[in-house]
């Protein structure tokens, strides 16, 4: 590691403290972006209600600068987060909810239980076997593709609606892509008019916690030196993968064992994340 941050560190006992401390240092921190790393309106430097704060940014750098890799782990499409971490100063991310790994600046699409002898990406294989079809069908008028923010994909789809997802997956079971997944990606603003979540269809064997797991399987790193911070369900499955998991204020998984909740919410819930890696690095 290099030279720790200068900044003071709040003294703060907790169990995510004691935990930590029972691990070798954190080297990776794994974060969503949306709802973590970045808040209101997904600025940086906002807090939940839209206040300005730096703490996300310095929680960052604070990371950078004691030798941490912060790799994003995100369900944005894999161009938009590649921008993104170039602002941020991080090279490598996992895009599009685990089924795009950027290493070394190469771009991997993960196929998970997808058929890779029908097309050229996940994504054409969910549209050419009528996956995305039989869902649009069965839930006409209560599910759509989500404008803008789905379009230059290569992993997935991503869907704005209100469905039962239970339901969504006994009929693809039942399709001609019994491999293909529907997941809840949370409430969404993104209907005007209506309540409406976010949903990924994406392949089996797919998803965040897989991508997490291969990132640090590449890397040569155990799950114990990783940590991983976010909100939404399909963030808590990192849990399973990492040595820490930490849920910003805002966030829905259960917690206990390797999984603990901080007094934060959203870019300050990291901040949070990063003072407990930071305060058991200076044990
Ligand atoms: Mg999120």
């Amino acid at each position: 590691m290099n030279d720790l941050p200068s900044n003071e560190l709040p003294i703060h006992g907790s169990a995510l403290d004691e935990h930590l401390r029972s691990l070798p240092p954190v080297q990776v921190l794994d974060t969503d972006l949306d709802g973590t790393l970045v808040g209101s309106e997904g600025s940086l430097l906002s807090t939940v209600t839209g206040a300005p704060t730096a703490r996300a940014a310095q929680g960052l750098v604070a990371a950078r600068q004691a030798g941490v890799t912060v790799v994003p782990v995100s369900g944005r499409r894999h161009a938009q987060l590649a921008w993104d971490c170039r602002l941020l100063g991080l090279a490598d991310f996992v895009a599009e909810t685990g089924t795009v790994i950027c290493r070394d600046g190469e771009v991997q699409r993960w196929w998970g239980d997808a058929p890779k002898e029908l097309t050229g990406t996940p994504r054409e294989a969910l549209r050419e076997t009528g996956a995305l079809q039989a869902l649009l069908d069965a839930f006409d008028g209560e599910l759509r593709i989500y404008d803008p923010y789905d379009d230059g994909r290569i992993g997935e789809y991503l869907l704005i609606g209100q469905v039962d997802v239970r339901q969504a997956n006994e009929l693809l079971a039942g399709s001609g892509a019994p491999w293909a997944n529907l997941i809840d990606n949370g409430a969404s603003t993104g209907w005007p008019g209506r309540h409406a979540r976010a949903y990924h269809l994406l392949p089996r064997g797919t998803g965040k916690a897989r991508a997490v797991a291969e990132d640090l399987r590449l890397r040569g790193l155990s799950p114990g030196v990783a940590m991983a911070c976010g909100d939404s369900m399909e963030d808590w499955t990192m849990a399973a993968c990492v040595g820490t998991y930490v849920q910003v204020a805002n966030g829905h998984g259960a917690l206990g064992g390797n999984a603990f909740g901080v007094p934060g919410a959203m870019t300050e819930g990291f901040a949070d994340a990063v003072d407990a890696l930071l305060r058991a690095y200076l044990r």
